[in-house]
């Protein structure tokens, strides 16, 4: 290096000591996310319907649905999403079509792991995201915990079993290549 270089190198060092860093101490000092940001989801299984319109529309294919073995009486099909993470774009459509609204992104973004297989994440696993963040930070997730939705009376339909504007267009074709 020269001494010019040098110089110009000792100038901009020290022109900058006053200065406050343009770096953060991640992940001590984490940035704050937005109330709308879309990260890791997380499913509120006891109320989901088993419906499949969230594995249905997904473009990505990151969605299958599996049998949970639970007997909820509202989920007839005895099926919840699981959701692969390698794959998922976090577009966001499965929480918006999800007609209960138990599908819901967190803000949680730090996901990475050494092991691709642990990024799939059975309907369980997505539960125990639901109940780790969404249920102990209520008012950070209001919106996403849902009121009970009361038990269908003959001749009554009930909130969940109401046609949503999506339900009511034609059935979504299935992603190509999926059984
Ligand atoms: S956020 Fe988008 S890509 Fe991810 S699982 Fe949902 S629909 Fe699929
Ligand atoms: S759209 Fe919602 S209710 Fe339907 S299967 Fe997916 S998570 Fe369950």
């Amino acid at each position: 290096m020269s001494v010019k270089e040098t110089l110009k190198a000792v100038y901009y060092s020290l022109a900058n000591v006053s200065k406050k860093p343009v770096t953060r101490r991640y992940p001590e000092e984490p940035l704050p996310v937005t109330k709308r940001s879309r990260g890791m989801l997380s499913l509120d299984m006891d109320n989901c319907i088993g419906c499949e319109l969230c594995f249905r529309i997904c473009p990505a294919d990151a969605i299958r649905m599996q049998k949970i073995n639970m007997q909820f009486p509202r989920n007839a099909r005895d099926e919840a999403p699981a959701i692969d993470f390698n794959k998922c774009i976090f577009c966001g459509l499965c929480s918006e079509i999800c007609p209960p609204q138990v599908l819901h992104h967190t803000h949680k973004f730090d996901i990475s792991t050494p092991d691709r297989r642990e990024l799939v994440y059975t309907p369980f696993k997505l539960k125990a995201v639901f109940s780790e963040i969404v249920a102990k930070h209520p008012e950070e997730y209001e919106s996403h915990i849902m009121a009970e939705i009361p038990d269908q009376k003959p001749g009554v339909e009930s909130q969940s079993t109401q046609k949503t504007p999506q339900q009511n267009e034609p059935p979504i074709p299935k992603n190509p290549g999926t059984a």
